[in-house]
């Protein structure tokens, strides 16, 4: 813009030169002309000479010749100046279109670097948002298992340097999935969330619960100054629960197990502190829920004893490791054997021989006792027909029928098929039962009754030690009643017992039974049994269990009581 100023002012100055030279021109034109042709008028007294003349129009001449040099020189640089200005124009324009540009360019970067700050803040939140989904649970917003892991591990690290304790407590919510069953997950859902949201008003600031998964809770509670702390807020958290949680216009009465397990001495390390404590709620829940346990190693031992024995009772029928042996059931009138209890035995390849009082209660809980029994009853009839054929043709066989047994759903079937794929007598097969048939006495009439009519004699074992109904026992198809071995163990020693064992046999016989004592081990014993008028005797005294071959010995030499 400078440059083209000065160039302004420097064609303005020749402008005003040329102006000044034409003006000299005129006048010296003028005043050559006057001297010319009015002499007079100059105050030339006379008119000048040719010479004078010539050299006056000579000089002239010269003049004008130079302003006419002059003229075009000067309008050749006027062009060239005005050429300048208009390519100075022209690259101002440029220059300004330029700016424009580089302006507009500007604009553009400058969105364009909002827009990248405004997508980084996003893709920030987006990872910041991913971070926080990785350690909290997308349901209730509580940290999970990861963060609750870490956290621990990081209060482990600190417990070492200070001397206070640190309890981890494992929550599972009683009948979850009764809830969720019944009344919808939506409803799960909202109860998980407002179960949460209990659990976080009964902690102190700094402790941590989690959500672990499912209904499973998990909390941190740190730098306490003893033990007893921990229950203070366990109470916390049961009484919180006393109140029904609302659910969608639901009350729900809502009640937790837990298991706590501290840390230095039930555990170290993260894994082995939140398995004690999950372990200790197992149990929790095993006695009723709506209660806390704290971890028990001696009573966890005899769990894992448990668990690793059921595993192996899974095993132990394909592996046939369950055999029978036989106890005779003698008759006191002729002395002689008239049936024989078949019980049930179990060889561990590594433990040897296993009580049935041992693993018959961990079938019972199992289940596992439907097929157990059922290989019972085939077995035990399959070895009947083979000595019924061999020639002892009134012997009976009694097999023991567990509760849950009797109270699965296909047992005449079950039953029916044994008896079919045997080709067994149902006569010659007496099926014991325990009292607690009675528990559901109405079902079970009718289900004895379907029993009683395939042929089957039905007899109660263990009689006099569990619940029984004397108006019920009258309506029960059965044969005979099984004293129970405790109330003969102390026959001769104890008053009491003769006066129960005589009430029973004198019962059994009113109604119409047979009465067999069990557990006979002495003379004496049976002497008095005899003098009671019992029918019937099985016990040590005359043979103990044994297996097969051996009962077929006992039989075959005819061995009688004397
Ligand atoms: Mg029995």
């Amino acid at each position: 813009m400078g440059a083209g100023n000065g160039r302004i002012g420097q064609i303005k100055a020749r402008d005003r030169h040329l102006w000044l030279i034409s003006i000299s021109v005129i006048v010296a034109l003028t005043l050559t002309i006057i001297t010319i042709y009015a002499p007079d008028l100059m105050g030339i007294p006379m008119a000048p000479s040719r010479a004078e003349l010539s050299t006056y129009l000579s000089g002239l001449a010269v003049l004008i010749c130079l302003f006419c040099l002059y003229v075009i020189q000067a309008h050749a640089r006027l062009d060239r100046l005005r050429d300048e200005l208009v390519e100075k124009e022209q690259e101002k324009t440029e220059v300004q279109r330029l700016l424009r540009e580089v302006e507009e360019r500007s604009n553009e970067h400058l969105k364009t670097k909002e827009a990248l700050e405004r997508e980084m803040a996003e893709r920030k939140q987006a990872e910041e948002r991913v971070v926080y989904l990785a350690y909290h649970d997308g349901l209730t917003d509580l940290p999970n298992r990861r963060l609750f892991e870490d956290r621990l591990g990081q209060e482990l690290s600190r417990l070492r340097w200070r001397k206070r304790v640190m309890a981890v407590l494992f929550l599972d919510i009683d009948r979850f999935k009764q809830f969720n069953d019944h009344l919808g997950h939506h409803v799960g859902d909202a109860l998980l969330v407002a179960f949460s949201e209990r659990l976080k008003l009964c902690l102190r600031p700094g402790d941590t619960v989690a959500r672990l998964g499912g209904d499973e809770f998990a909390i941190l509670l740190t730098d306490l100054a003893r033990e007893g702390d921990v229950s203070l807020i366990i109470q916390k958290i049961l009484d919180s629960l006393i109140k029904p949680i609302n659910v969608e216009g639901s009350d729900l009465s809502v009640t937790t197990s837990i298991g706590v397990s501290l840390s230095p001495k039930d555990g170290e390390d993260t894994s082995t502190l939140l398995k004690t404590a999950d372990m200790a709620m197992y149990r929790a829940k095993e006695e009723g829920g709506n209660s806390f346990q704290y971890y028990d190693p001696v009573f966890q031992k005899q769990r894992s004893e448990w668990l690793s024995l059921e595993s192996a009772l899974r095993l132990a029928l394909e592996r046939q490791e369950f055999l029978l042996h036989y106890q005779p059931q003698v008759d006191l009138d002729s002395g002689r054997v008239v049936g024989v209890e078949a019980l049930v035995r179990w060889r561990h390849p590594e433990k040897g021989l296993i009580s049935p009082g041992k693993f018959i209660p961990l079938a019972e809980e199992t289940g596992l006792i439907i097929p157990i029994g059922e290989w019972v009853l085939r077995t035990a009839c399959a070895q009947a027909v083979v000595w019924r054929s061999g020639g002892f043709k009134d012997l009976r066989i009694s097999v023991n029928l567990s509760p849950r047994q009797f109270r699965q759903k296909n047992l005449i079937e079950t039953v029916g098929r044994v008896l079919k794929e045997t080709g067994i007598e149902p006569r010659c097969v007496e099926l014991e039962l325990t009292e607690s048939i009675m528990q559901n006495a109405e079902t079970s009439v009718k289900a004895l009754r379907r029993l009683k009519a395939m042929g089957l004699e039905i007899s109660i074992d263990d009689f006099g030690m569990g619940y029984s109904s004397l108006s019920y026992l009258k309506r029960f198809p059965i044969n005979t009643l099984k004293i129970d071995q405790a109330f003969i163990h102390h026959l001769t020693d104890d008053p009491d017992d003769p006066l129960i064992v005589t009430a029973i046999i004198t019962l059994a016989h009113n109604l119409r039974l047979k009465a067999i004592a069990e557990g006979v081990e002495t003379a004496d014993q049976l002497k008095l049994l005899r003098l009671l008028r019992c029918d019937l005797i099985q016990g040590y005294y005359f043979s103990q269990p044994l297996p097969a071959d051996e009962m077929s010995g006992l039989l075959a030499e005819d061995r009688r009581l004397s």
